[in-house]
């Protein structure tokens, strides 16, 4: 079905102009062309957009809240009751589970989605598999990308080393990590870079996923980035201990940050959900100051759901327009330019993360999704839905 829609507002590059598909792929109108339209709709310059990127995810994990219930509601008790569930997982539970949401993310307009996946001794390349399925069979309508990660450390335990370097061999796309929660923290980035060169793979760590100002793995993986050549391949998930630091602190680190070329993605909904629960007053938030790391340095920061309907975090719909109104509340982001820039942060700096090109190309074959919004900060604000045009 050939469609052409006038008047879209592409957000990327930020203007009005007409689109169009044409036998599956984007087409540009000219005027005098000959060229036979089964719909043509005036958006009045509503929004479309190739959809949505939610670059930090857990879906091996996604959809357990009513197997396993955290009493505490802190990040230990959320890891330490995952363990013997996640022993217990098979492979067609963790895609049954997985799909739930990325049916349900897909409906909500993301196009684009980064997920970790728990790789150990204990779980093998159980949810590998079933999350190479689902790469597999949504390739056509979806990207998704996979992230080995080592929640469970590797530093002290060879064998859960051993299953991430297979879970590398058998396909994932990148190599995720967890220093801060290892006795030597410096150690674990070593190990990880070196699987990384070993397969030649971008890094991708949760990073400081703490309320304690001291913890600053931040700096030895900025550092080892530069020792191996990585800038500009390493992603750094969370920094949540940046919240509880001075300012000073964080404008001390943020330049070997950039130097080291690390890009930033912070998980506001499970780190207002998960940190601060050791405070008895004035609660802390535990996010990145991203509004800082973005407009002052220029770093690439992306915002994701991180996790969806498990221990860690109880909520979400797969939805990052969601996403982007609760770290509007939690970071205080209402003001001039705060929202236009949260819209990027799930739209086009997470896209460009993944490698793609955020607007559209001539003869491209591309999603073409329209919101019901003029502008960014509507598409926030009314928490708009999708609409595909083709359907
Ligand atoms: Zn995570």
């Amino acid at each position: 079905m050939n469609v052409l829609l006038k008047n879209a507002y592409l957000p990327a590059n930020q203007c009005v102009r007409d689109i169009a598909s044409v036998e599956g792929k984007i087409h540009f109108p000219v005027p005098g062309e000959a060229v036979t339209y089964d719909r043509i709709t005036d958006l009045e310059g509503k929004i479309v957009f190739k959809g949505f990127a939610d670059i930090h995810t857990h879906l091996d994990k996604t959809m357990v809240t009513d197997k396993v219930k955290n009493r505490s509601g802190t990040l230990s008790e959320a890891i330490r009751i995952m363990g013997p569930y996640k022993a217990s997982m098979t492979e067609e539970d963790v895609l049954e589970r997985a799909e739930k949401t990325i049916r349900m993310a897909y409906s909500n307009g993301t196009r684009y989605i980064r997920t970790h996946i728990d790789v150990d001794k204990a779980i093998g390349l159980t949810s590998v598999r079933a999350l190479k399925k689902l790469r597999e069979k949504y390739r056509d309508v979806l990207k998704l990308e996979l992230v080995a990660f080592p929640q469970e450390g590797i530093a002290e335990d060879p064998a859960n080393y051993a299953a991430l370097d297979e879970a590398l061999a058998a396909g994932c796309d990148l190599v995720g990590g967890i220093p801060a929660n290892e006795k030597d923290p410096a150690k674990h980035i070593r190990m990880i870079f070196d699987l990384a060169k070993k397969y030649d793979v971008d890094v991708d760590m949760h990073i400081d996923e703490n309320d304690d100002p001291s913890s600053k793995t931040i700096l030895e993986l900025a550092k080892q980035t530069v020792q191996n050549g990585y800038e500009g391949r390493v992603f750094a998930g969370h920094l949540c201990s940046m919240a509880s630091m001075d300012p000073k602190e964080v404008n001390a680190i943020l330049p070997e940050v950039k130097k080291a070329g690390i890009q930033v993605i912070s998980l506001p909904s499970t780190n207002l959900y998960l940190e601060g629960r050791g405070d008895t007053a004035r609660v802390r938030r535990g996010i990145a100051p991203i509004k800082k790391i973005y407009r002052e340095t220029g770093i690439p920061t992306a915002i994701a759901s991180d996790n969806i309907r498990d221990p860690f975090n109880p909520f979400g719909n797969g939805n990052p327009l969601e996403t982007a109104l609760i770290t509007a509340h939690g970071c205080h982001m209402g003001g001039v330019g705060d929202l236009e820039d949260l819209f990027d942060m799930i739209h086009s700096i997470p896209m460009k993360m993944m490698g793609l090109h955020p607007e559209y190309s001539e003869g491209e074959s591309a999603p073409l999704l329209v919101l019901d919004a003029w502008k960014k900060d509507e598409a926030i604000i009314s928490q708009s839905i999708v609409l595909d045009p083709l359907k």
